[in-house]
């Protein structure tokens, strides 16, 4: 990766912050650039810290925790739990599910109206839905040529999965001390 090519300027960033509520402090704003600069994706705290490192950015990993934690509360991104020790934040909050790859660690999109979710009880007193998340989790196929292609992860020409251009490659580790 050289270099950073934000979608967004500090001016567009201060915006987003003051439409989220938040006060565009110039570390919020660095955030915001980062954040945005790729597109929508999902990336953990330590990444957008080393992004941030790489971009001569002075901020603490405590630092970007929090800050991504008010993002969320914010609305401004979404936590993705994929178990007790990993989230990532998702910087598409429009409706939508995922995929996990846990051999890869990755996040893919499925689209908000891919999957339909049935049965669902009446939330407890005083209380509504907000929203149900569905990861669906995979692992690598060891019997391609056997398994009967059918399910949501697997349309498309030669059992190719439509899911697969989704993904994007992993962003660069740069972890301190490796
Ligand atoms: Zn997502």
């Amino acid at each position: 990766m050289t270099g950073i090519c934000p979608e967004i300027d500090d001016t567009q960033a201060a915006q987003r912050l003051r439409a989220a509520g938040l006060r565009p402090t110039r570390q919020r704003v660095a955030l915001v650039g980062l954040l945005y600069a790729h597109g929508k994706r999902h990336l953990t705290a330590e990444t957008l810290h080393d992004e941030a490192v790489a971009a001569g950015i002075e901020v603490s990993l405590a630092t970007v925790y929090n800050t991504l934690h008010q993002f969320t509360k914010a609305r401004m991104l979404r936590q993705v739990a994929v178990d007790a020790a990993r989230f990532y934040f998702d910087t598409n909050v429009d409706p939508h599910q995922h995929f996990y790859d846990q051999d890869h660690g990755i996040l893919i999109d499925i689209p908000g109206d891919a999957i339909k979710v049935t049965g669902v009880p009446n939330p407890p007193r005083g209380t509504v839905i907000d929203r149900v998340d569905v990861v669906i989790r995979t692992v690598a196929d060891r019997m391609p040529e056997r398994r009967p292609r059918k399910g949501l992860g697997n349309i498309g020409d030669s059992g190719t999965s439509q899911w697969q251009d989704q993904r994007r490659p992993r962003a660069q580790k740069t972890r301190a001390g490796a």
